[in-house]
């Protein structure tokens, strides 16, 4: 099971099916989650991503409003560690897009790294690149997602 938690009331219909359909999971709509002031950077005018996925508990997503950073990029889409993470939707277009950041951030979550085929999992630092890739992943990635789901 997962929670989600979101930082302004937001649609999670397409975002929970997106989740049950790759992963096989249930989802938990954990409610709203205020981000805390002391996330912001001042002179970058972003959210610390880092301290952001830091907060919540264990396998929980956060998905925000707020642009948010990690050190050396100039924004990111989501970042998980260990089995959190947060999205931002400040720079995605569509509930498709918001969906397909997090089965991203997901996939972390259950331990997938970036992967190089036709696969949700690919990298991607600009809204051309997420649009590219396909809202599923791939078969290499099912497999390995499979052994981690089976430990
Ligand atoms: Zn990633
Ligand atoms: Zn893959």
């Amino acid at each position: 099971m997962l929670k989600i938690y979101y930082s302004r009331p937001i649609a999670l219909d397409e975002i929970e099916k997106a989740i049950r359909k790759n992963f096989g999971i249930s989802v938990k709509d954990a409610g709203m989650l205020p981000i805390p002031e002391k996330a912001y950077d001042i002179t970058r005018r972003q959210y610390n991503a880092a301290f952001l996925v830091s907060i919540l508990p264990p396998y929980s997503i956060w998905i925000v409003d707020k642009d948010i950073y990690v050190d050396n990029m100039n924004f990111v889409f989501g970042l998980a560690m260990q089995n959190r993470a947060v999205v931002s939707c400040y720079r995605l277009p569509s509930d498709t897009m918001i969906a397909k950041e997090v089965v991203h951030e997901v996939g972390h979550i259950f331990g997938l790294l970036h992967c190089k085929n036709e696969c949700v999992m690919q990298f991607s630092n600009s809204l051309a690149e997420a649009m590219k890739k396909p809202i599923k992943l791939c078969e290499e990635c099912k497999r390995k997602l499979r052994r981690q789901l089976e430990k």
